[in-house]
């Protein structure tokens, strides 16, 4: 809640629909950028935008929604936490929620090594990704770090694939190939997510009943 105002009323507020806020619409990146005072190409370039109902895209990459919008939202509580400290907002309107918590592939945060973490889930996807309303009911353990799994150290792949995501590689493997029985559990895993990428299928759209008279 913002201002005791869910996520879809105050979008409403600043003339934003909210599902196209969840949908990385790009006019309604920008405007929300400008009514929080954040630079609007940072918003954009960190989100998804859906293209049609089964595919999203991010920095010139294309994505199957199953690889990118997770049904169970997971967090970083490290993350939170940080925003919560580094800001005089209400926590939960501190914290932020990073689209790549959504993406199928990336277990870890690899800013600080530990797992992320499910908390919530709701078959509404409005009130799925009102995520200060959300996160109110876990500012305690958020903030006393009782959400905070046993460190990892990072891998290359969670690496890789934020940079890939962030379009800071040309999405060749850690090691340089792309052969999965060549590589390391890194180039495994980053071939998994090629796949996923290139043999992505929309469904086609259903076939006309035709009707018959007699
Ligand atoms: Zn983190």
């Amino acid at each position: 809640m913002i201002n005791g105002k869910n996520a879809a009323q105050f979008s409403a507020d600043q003339g934003i629909r909210f599902a196209d806020v969840i949908d990385g619409q790009p006019e309604a990146l920008r405007t929300l950028a400008r009514r929080v005072g954040i630079d609007p190409g940072v918003l954009e370039s960190s989100s998804f935008r859906r293209i049609d109902t089964w595919q999203f895209e991010r920095n010139g990459i294309t994505l199957p929604r199953h690889g990118v919008k997770s049904p169970v939202p997971r967090v970083c509580p490290a993350c939170l936490r940080e925003d919560a400290l580094a800001s005089d907002l209400p926590l939960q309107t501190a914290m932020a929620f990073r689209g790549n918590w959504q993406v199928a592939f990336l277990r870890t945060c690899n800013r600080h090594n530990l797992l992320l973490v499910p908390l919530w889930t709701d078959a509404n996807r409005l009130d799925r990704h009102d995520f200060a309303a959300r996160l109110g009911l876990h500012l305690d353990q958020v903030m006393t770090g009782d959400l905070d799994s046993a460190e990892f150290e990072p891998s290359d792949f969670g690496h890789w694939i934020e940079q890939r995501l962030s379009g800071q590689n040309d999405g060749a493997c850690p090691s340089g190939t792309s052969q999965p029985a060549a590589g390391s559990a890194a180039v495994q895993q980053c071939s998994s997510f090629q796949y996923m990428v290139a043999y992505r299928k929309p469904r086609r759209p259903p076939v006309p009943i035709q009707i018959v008279s007699w």
